[in-house]
């Protein structure tokens, strides 16, 4: 569904990526780890269109998109949950969810039931459909953001780093919520510094280093990979 090949991004002097091929299956989750500063955000960034790509294509159902717009990606289907949730914080959980939803905003009768849908995914956003974004937990805002990123029902959902900031039991409740969307048929690209979660969620991974892909395989080949178990799943 997305295909990219040979993309650079750098920032000025900062090449953060230099060369990445990278695909993404309909149906399934792609993981990429790695460490801090290895690419991994950009790599999104650059699929929405909102990093300076320098070199290389990304495709979207075979269709180039790159250095189109942000807004056009969007509208194409795909959707970036961005990291540290980026929520509208003096805005109702219900009217963050409406927002998740403005390129639909004509089409009232589907913009309720998708509401209703994404407040039985998330109970406690229900409860707290009437209160200000900004005064949930962590946990509840990243709820929040995961669906507010349904809303447009996306074809490709982007997620950079949904487990962060979070207590262990909430990491798990955000893990079995991302497999749950893949059993709905989402096609999810998952950007995640916890590595084992990621590894455990993934169909296919990836580990980026120094904006380069130094490894690719099965969540289950790379979770099973010394080189991958020394560097990032402690051992
Ligand atoms: P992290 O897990 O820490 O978010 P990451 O793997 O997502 O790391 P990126 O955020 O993509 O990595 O950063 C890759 C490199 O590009 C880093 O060296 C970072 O400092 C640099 N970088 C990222 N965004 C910018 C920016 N807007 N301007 C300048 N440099 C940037």
């Amino acid at each position: 569904m997305l295909s990219v090949r040979g993309l650079a991004v750098e920032y000025g002097h900062v090449q953060a990526l230099r060369g990445v091929d990278l695909d993404v299956r309909a149906g399934e989750i792609t993981a990429i780890i790695g460490s801090n500063g290895a690419g991994k955000t950009s790599m999104l960034m650059a699929i929405s269109g909102l990093a300076p790509v320098t070199a290389g294509e990304v495709r979207f159902d075979g269709q180039p998109i790159t250095r189109r717009p942000a807004h056009e990606i969007t509208k194409l289907g795909i959707t970036q949950i961005l990291e540290g949730r980026q929520l509208f914080a003096d805005q109702t959980v219900e009217d963050n969810l409406l927002l998740g939803a403005y390129t639909r905003l004509g089409d009232r009768r589907r913009v309720r039931e998708l509401i209703g849908r994404e407040l039985d995914r998330f109970p406690i956003l229900r409860q707290r459909r009437r209160q200000l974004a900004g005064t949930l937990s962590g946990g509840e805002q990243q709820m929040l953001a995961i669906s507010r990123g349904l809303m447009s029902e996306p074809k490709v959902l982007l997620m950079d780093e949904p487990s962060m900031g979070l207590a262990p039991l909430l990491v798990q409740q955000i893990a079995r919520t991302i497999r749950t969307l893949r059993e709905e048929g989402a096609t999810i690209l998952l950007v995640e510094q916890m590595a084992s979660v990621a590894l455990r969620l993934a169909d296919r991974a990836y580990v980026f280093e120094n904006g380069r892909v130094s490894l690719t395989g099965t969540g289950r080949e790379l979770a099973d990979n010394p080189d991958v178990k020394r560097a990032y799943l402690g051992g």
